[in-house]
């Protein structure tokens, strides 16, 4: 008996996901919150009856979550304010089991987790197709593959325009607009209006205005006018009759690698009523991800682009994916909206997600495998969700589950229209819910990542760890070391120094470099590469006063500043007003919950005075302020002052701030 009630794994997890199914669609069921939910919350008995199942709910999940040793609702009930920070929770907690889920599966099939890492420099492009999870039978529908290629050449390379990924806000790349009812906006700035016939004060204020309009042109969504004044299109008003696909073995599938076979298609797409698309994209060696691959199937053929050849003409796909008479059948189209926008600049007017459509049908489960189950029953695998895209040439395995993306995409489309209008009672109220929803996704911006001196603690919230000033000082210097490397060597940051390294080592302030490489397994090449910068940034951190952050502060933000840390510090005008007003600005911070305080730096230690920095302190100094950040303004003041609250004790050399006098201290200015 595997536990008690079940007599072996199967029977286990037959249960349990059939109450994660049933739970999932009983959630879908409940009242929509702004709608009809605030109408039911008017009755004493519903909310009598949401607030016990809520705790109960609270209380199971807690209950997991300790089960596993995450951080749980309720022990720290009190320092939670918000669904935001309950839901970061969520999220982590749901890391951390899935992690140990993944060591788990690699230790049952005896793989260990330390690959070696190849040496950067060009070998032609080998591919290791290697299975894991060998549990003897071989089901291929059970087995999975890991396809990655060793040394595959940098796609980038190649790229005709250089990727920005200076940390600026994204500028959508398009300079031609399809179907426009409104046309894009000039791209010059217009002069200062010097033949206006009005005071020159005046002029300035009008050049003030125009310069503004402009700027907020050009980051603006490109087909927001469009989009907005888009009305379902007729064909969608009816209920279909579900045209069955063609087998995938009798369809052409074109392999499409030339700017004259990309007319050839745009051409093709353009005399269609509806076309499916999808995606692959791949984010482990890029800064900010590259798109590899685009599926498009209609009724009749399945294409697959190369966007890695063909990325700076994909562009002329904006005709037929902006064209309002023409849908554009996607599957969970989230990520590749921002992704066509980011690496092509096409962006989709008319648009049907069928994964919108399967959670207004309650289907439980609205993955893409799901829907093919139950309409098409193709038993998919998404075994090559996580495959290396920049493989090429791409195997014949890869290039056939790419095509059974999107193949079966259009007839999921009419089965699930049917299905919405007969579940509407023979209306179309729920297929225009989807399609507006559709079309919500389509008017997302891709919003770049910013550095900004805050994104650090973004971070460091997430995790469980309350750090010591000196270990948070050197996850700062760590974190910023990571985002200036990751941009300039256009990697991911996971790449550069994953997460739970960064912890480690910020956590373990080693003193010697190779105490470092031992926090690092596998070591990652850049760190191996700059392990003499990352030893001064933790020779650096370790010079700071340690100042223990109490319990009671570490639901706050300590909030400090580079320059104040590193650079030319006086600590004589450090008064309770400034601190309020530094509390003031952090509130009116969206991004900011409560920045609070302080910090703590000696004089007489000669950290805080210009003259005497350290050459640690300079290169730290230097590599921080090569960050000029676009946001500061936004940000709060860069002056750090010590709270007159805070106790020194020479002894110990630790600052003792009591969060409680802070808060009386800061009371008055809120009013
Ligand atoms: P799909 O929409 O399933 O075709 O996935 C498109 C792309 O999303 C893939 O090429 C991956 O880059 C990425 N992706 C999909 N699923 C996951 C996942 N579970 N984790 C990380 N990336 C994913
Ligand atoms: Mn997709
Ligand atoms: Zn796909």
């Amino acid at each position: 008996m595997f536990c008690p009630g079940f007599k072996d794994v199967d029977a286990f997890v037959k249960r349990g996901l059939g109450g994660v199914v049933a739970a999932t669609k009983a959630s879908g069921l409940l009242p929509q919150a702004g709608d009809e939910f605030d109408f039911y919350r008017s009755f004493p008995g519903f909310q009598d009856f949401c607030a016990v199942q809520g705790e109960r709910l609270l209380h199971c999940m807690s209950q997991l979550m300790q089960h596993h040793g995450c951080r749980s609702f309720m022990k720290d009930r009190s320092k939670l304010t918000g669904l935001e920070e309950r839901f970061d929770l969520v999220i982590e907690s749901n890391d951390v089991i899935l992690e140990k889920v993944g060591i788990m599966l690699d230790e049952a099939s005896g793989v260990t987790r330390s690959q070696p890492v190849m040496p950067a420099g060009y070998q032609p492009p080998r591919i290791v197709v290697s299975s894991w999870n060998r549990k003897g039978n071989d089901h291929s529908g059970e087995t999975f593959h890991l396809l990655h290629a060793k040394n595959i050449q940098r796609p980038q390379l190649k790229f005709k325009e250089k990727v920005d990924n200076s940390n600026t806000p994204f500028v959508a790349k398009i300079f031609v607009k399809p179907n426009a009812i409104k046309p894009l906006p000039s791209c010059e700035l217009t002069e200062r209006p010097e033949d206006l016939d009005v005071p020159p004060a005046l002029a300035d204020f009008i050049h003030q205005l125009r310069t503004q309009e402009h700027m907020d042109d050009m980051f603006s969504h490109p087909y927001q006018y469009e989009l907005e004044h888009l009305v379902m299109p007729e064909i969608l008003r009816s209920r279909p009759d579900p045209q069955l696909y063609k087998p995938l073995a009798e369809t052409s599938c074109t392999f499409i690698e030339t700017l004259e076979d990309l007319v050839a298609l745009n051409e093709k797409l353009a005399k269609t009523t509806e076309f499916a698309v999808d995606l692959e994209h791949h984010s482990y060696r890029s800064f900010l991800g590259i798109t590899c691959l685009m599926q498009i199937s209609t009724r009749e053929e399945d294409f697959i682009i190369d966007t890695l050849e063909l990325r700076s003409e994909m562009y002329i796909l904006n005709e037929s994916f902006t064209d309002p008479t023409i849908v554009k059948v996607f599957h969970g189209a989230d990520s590749d909206i921002e992704w066509l926008q980011k690496d092509f600049g096409v962006y989709v007017v008319n648009m049907f997600d069928t994964h919108h459509a399967a959670r207004s049908l309650n289907l439980g489960r609205n993955s893409l495998d799901h829907l093919l189950k139950l309409y098409c029953s193709v038993d998919s695998n998404k075994r090559y969700q996580l495959a290396d895209w920049r493989i090429r040439p791409l195997p014949e395995e890869m290039l056939k589950y790419a095509q059974a993306d999107t193949h079966y995409l259009l007839y999921v489309y009419d089965r699930v229209r049917a299905d919405l209008f007969d579940a509407a009672n023979g209306q179309s109220n729920l297929i225009q819910v989807v399609w507006s929803k559709s079309k919500d996704l389509c008017l997302k911006k891709y919003v770049k990542p910013i550095f900004t001196e805050e994104s650090y603690m973004e971070l460091h919230r997430k995790q469980k760890k309350s750090f010591n000033s000196q270990q948070l000082v050197a996850f700062r210097l760590l974190f910023s070391w990571r985002d200036k490397l990751a941009r300039e060597e256009d990697e991911s940051t996971g790449y550069v120094l994953p997460n739970h390294m960064m912890m480690k080592i910020a956590e373990e302030l080693p003193k010697e470099p190779q105490g470092i490489i031992a926090c690092c397994n596998p070591t990652p090449p850049l760190v191996r590469q700059q392990i003499n910068e990352l030893h001064q940034l933790i020779k650096q951190a370790r010079e700071i006063p340690l100042l223990k952050v109490s319990e009671v502060l570490s639901g706050f933000i300590l909030c400090s500043s580079e320059s104040t840390l590193f650079g030319p510090h006086d600590t004589s005008h450090v008064s309770e007003s400034d601190l309020m007003e530094l509390s003031l600005q952090g509130s009116d911070n969206h991004n900011v919950p409560r920045v609070i305080l302080l910090f703590l730096l000696k004089e007489d230690e000669g950290v805080g005075n210009s003259g005497h920095l350290t050459v640690a302190q300079q290169k730290a100094c230097s590599i921080l302020e090569s960050f000029e950040n676009p946001f500061r303004m936004y940000l709060p003041s860069k002056d750090i002052h010590i709270s007159k609250n805070a106790k020194y004790d020479p002894s110990t050399k630790i600052y003792e701030v009591n969060i409680r006098t802070v808060e009386k201290t800061l009371d008055p200015s809120r009013q």
